[in-house]
């Protein structure tokens, strides 16, 4: 599906990299909401003030926000320091109120993006309008669903669309709260080229230390945007107090940050750039060489083990060539992580390769 997304800079005046959305993960109360949207203006990178009016939360019994009420204080912050003003919205009647209150731009939570009716009760409230939307990536790590959400909101003729990284959920326990898993964010850009690409560092976090690194990963990846909950007295949160960070510190991350550009002024970078990726290039073509040279070898190995009525997987065999690979490796300095992912995967295209041989009655009877 084509979409027809309208580039950031054509629905942010004056825009300036990174988009900065920052403000705290709920709106508590009148006097907090007003208090950080000033606050945060002072800051003068800061563009969008956040801040969650229905709360999402694991477990019953916690806050789960302060409902309609809030969008009255969101109408005044942004009356009063001119800031616009985003919220989630994961039902239809929250659209409405959302409209109906003036927010500027709503964005999709991760839970919602991985129910797909619930995002097309949405899209069908907002068809006519044209307010932006920005969709945050499912809670699992699924591409499909993410850019599904995205084109139920294009969907609805919405054309001002963003995607928000914020990591991902998973059982085992990381430094992480939400496992960014960058290569996700990156193949979706490069299937819709002017999808603005926003991080949420915080949900990827989990604790503020981790805040100012993802900053900078994001932008290092060339990242739009970054959304920041940012609270007067994080502990004090009534949701999400570990991650939150205060404005002063929003401000140190954001003047820390080093932006690197895609593209150099420089012609003698360029030129030198262009020489180095012409030598990865060609090693590039070399490793598919390699790998089809042992494509056919694999082969030849398969019928032999049809021939033989051998199982494509011999788990001993599989065992020492992890071990040869992984100190090869290490000799030739390349991270173990890196070396064993990429012989799991080669490893395990081989099995495919035999077993796919075995099924197609290669086999002697
Ligand atoms: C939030 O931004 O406060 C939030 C609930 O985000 P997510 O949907 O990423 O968990
Ligand atoms: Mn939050």
């Amino acid at each position: 599906m084509k979409l027809d997304i309208v580039p950031l800079s054509k629905w942010i005046p004056n825009l300036k990299k990174p988009l900065v959305i920052a403000g705290p993960c709920s709106a508590e109360t009148e006097e907090q909401v007003i208090k950080t949207a000033h606050e945060l203006k002072k800051n003068d990178d800061v563009r969008i003030f956040r801040a969650g009016i229905w709360k999402p939360r694991t477990r019953p019994n916690t806050f789960e926000g302060v409902g309609e009420e809030g969008l009255k204080w969101m109408a005044r912050a942004k009356e009063e320091t001119g800031l616009l003003t985003t919220t989630e919205v994961a039902t239809a009647a929250h659209a409405e109120l959302a409209l109906k209150y003036g927010i500027d731009i709503l964005w999709i939570g991760a839970r919602t993006t991985a129910n797909p009716f619930s995002v097309q009760e949405i899209a069908d409230v907002l068809k006519g309008t044209n307010i932006p939307v920005l969709v945050k990536n499912p809670i699992n790590a699924d591409l499909a669903l993410w850019l599904g959400a995205i084109e139920r909101i294009a969907g609805a003729g919405i054309k001002k669309i963003g995607a928000i990284h914020r990591g991902f959920s998973s059982y085992e326990k990381t430094m992480y709260r939400n496992n960014p898993i960058w290569k996700i964010p990156i193949e979706l850009k490069r299937m819709l080229p002017d999808l603005p690409m926003i991080c949420d560092p915080s949900h990827i976090a989990g604790v503020r230390d981790l805040v100012g690194s993802i900053c900078q990963k994001a932008m290092d990846i060339d990242m739009e945007g970054l959304m920041i909950e940012t609270h007067m007295s994080p502990n004090d949160a009534w949701s999400d107090a570990a991650q939150q960070v205060t404005p002063d510190s929003l401000k140190e991350i954001l003047t820390s940050l080093s932006l690197r550009t895609e593209f150099s002024a420089d012609r003698n970078f360029e030129a030198q750039l262009d020489e180095l990726r012409a030598k990865i290039d060609r090693i590039d073509q070399e490793l598919i060489d390699a790998l089809s040279m042992r494509k056919n070898i694999v082969t030849e190995i398969g019928k032999a083990k049809a021939e033989n009525n051998v199982t494509p997987l011999q788990m001993q065999r599989m065992g020492a060539l992890m071990e040869k690979r992984l100190s090869q490796g290490q000799s030739a300095g390349l991270h173990a992580d890196y070396v064993k992912e990429l012989f799991d995967t080669i490893h395990e295209e081989s099995v495919r390769i035999q077993t796919e041989l075995m099924n197609t009655g290669l086999k002697k009877d």
